[in-house]
């Protein structure tokens, strides 16, 4: 019997591992900066958080929920986006309270569940990071937004990235222009696809978002949502595109843009990657956009939110294929190599009074020869390695090498033990003998 991981998931081995805690590490630098802090909402939620909210219409809906019926009958969803979940809990835990700074702007990052035909960048566990901002109508703050998600993306080294924006207006430009889109689309509908029939009425801002290539010719010359703002709606999105020009962050308006999610409204933003990693084809590595209705959706007061979500396993495949290298090679301070049985506990000491003091250490636990042990510490690049034979047992001391020099000094092991620093000091400046 072979144990298989599921389809679409992966196992994030060491090498790979320090690339993401690298991201992560600098995200949360990232997020410090702009005042958002961290929230960690359960994995999952009862099915209608999301049902509620992604709209009923969505790929994330009709096809991708992870959902099942646990032991007492419950409805749950593993699951797909952030927003919902933070959103749910924003309300629960009454976050939009007086006491409470406005807006209030908070971060996750964690794994998120889709049931999707895996292929490269395209999971069905796979990891977001995202923030939202509660509580404020200013487009400044959906400004603030883009741009910490630029500041994110530039704080890893990607500065070449796209930025397309647009806007679904208010209810009533959506309104006005539905029924357009829908007085388009109604000749072609022969033509379209399955899905696409299917949302024609329901929701035809769907099939501007459909991946179907005949879909896409057809849509490509499709009414402008830009031609349907109500003023007040043209007003946020001039403003916008003014902050961002302040901010010199370059965009391109896609007025066919419009998410996978049903909850938008205003501002929605993707920013894209043409890199080899998606076989130069444009992918969006970050989305996201204002969602004004959001909360009281879930049961919440009139509060208006802006937030995005961007793939982790996208963002590493950008960098890969960029060669952009995060990750600094890790010595390792101290080797301590016992030489026989009698040294494996004053060794054990050793690493252990080390590692107190704030240096890495690690020594042989194979029962290795002293000549595979210096290979071991060659191989794990330590700067110094403590020798500790049968003599040096008898003595209480240890024989102390700088690996890149070879100089060498014979050092107690209170020494070691009570001030590491103090021991190395003394080797660089120049107390032991070169051999
Ligand atoms: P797509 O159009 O590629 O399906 P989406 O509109 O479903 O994306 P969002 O729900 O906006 O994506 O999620 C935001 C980001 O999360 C995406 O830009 C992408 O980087 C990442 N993402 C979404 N789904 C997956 C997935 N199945 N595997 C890996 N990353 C994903
Ligand atoms: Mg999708």
């Amino acid at each position: 019997m072979k144990y298989q991981r599921p389809k679409g998931t992966a196992d994030i081995l060491p090498e790979e591992a320090q690339k993401w805690a690298m991201v992560e590490s600098k995200a949360r630098s990232v997020f410090a900066k702009y005042r958002y802090q961290e929230m960690r909402t359960p994995m999952f939620e009862s099915f209608d958080v999301f049902s509620r909210t992604s709209g009923e219409t969505s790929d994330i809906v009709t096809k991708e929920m992870y959902d099942f019926y646990d032991k007492g009958d419950r409805h749950i969803t593993l699951r797909p986006e952030g927003t919902a979940g933070i959103v749910r809990a924003y309300v629960e835990n009454k976050l939009y309270g007086p006491e409470i700074q406005k807006p209030f702007k908070t971060f996750y990052m964690g794994p998120m569940f889709r049931y999707e035909r895996p292929q490269s960048g395209r999971l069905r566990q796979f990891h977001q990071i995202g923030v939202e901002a509660f509580g404020s109508d200013s487009p400044a703050l959906d400004v603030e937004v883009i741009a910490l998600a630029m500041s994110l993306l530039q704080s890893v080294g990607l500065n070449s990235l796209k930025l397309s924006l647009n806007t679904l207006g208010d209810d009533e430009s959506r309104k006005n222009y539905r029924q357009a889109l829908i007085d388009f689309l109604e000749p072609h509908e022969a033509e379209l696809s399955q899905d696409s029939k299917e949302r024609l009425h329901k929701n035809p801002l769907r099939v501007l978002d459909s991946k179907d290539s005949q879909d896409q010719a057809i849509v490509a010359d499709a009414p402008s949502i830009l031609d349907y703002l109500t003023p007040a709606a043209q007003k946020h999105f001039d403003e916008v595109q003014d902050y961002l020009k302040a901010l010199n962050i370059s965009y391109e308006i896609d007025s066919n843009m419009v998410r996978g999610l049903d909850y938008y409204n205003h501002t929605i933003f993707e920013v894209m990657s043409d890199s080899k990693a998606f076989g130069g084809k444009w992918t969006t590595v970050c989305a996201g956009g204002r969602y004004n209705g959001l909360v009281e959706q879930l049961g919440g007061p009139e509060t208006s939110g802006v937030g995005f979500g961007l793939g982790i396993e996208r963002l590493l495949l950008i960098l890969d294929a960029e060669k952009i290298n995060l990750v600094e090679n890790q010595n390792l301070d101290v080797y301590v190599v016992g030489i026989g049985s009698q040294a494996s506990p004053k060794a054990l000491q050793l690493v252990e009074g080390l590692r107190k003091q704030g240096f890495s250490a690690d020594r042989d636990y194979l029962d290795k020869k002293p000549k595979g042990q210096f290979k071991a510490a060659n191989k794990a690049n330590a700067q110094y390695t403590l020798t500790l034979g049968e003599e040096e047992l008898a003595q209480g001391k240890v024989n102390l090498k700088d690996m890149s020099s070879g100089q060498q000094v014979s050092v107690s092991f209170e020494q070691v033990l009570s001030d590491f620093s103090q021991v190395k000091m003394a080797l660089l400046q120049g107390e032991g003998e070169k051999n």
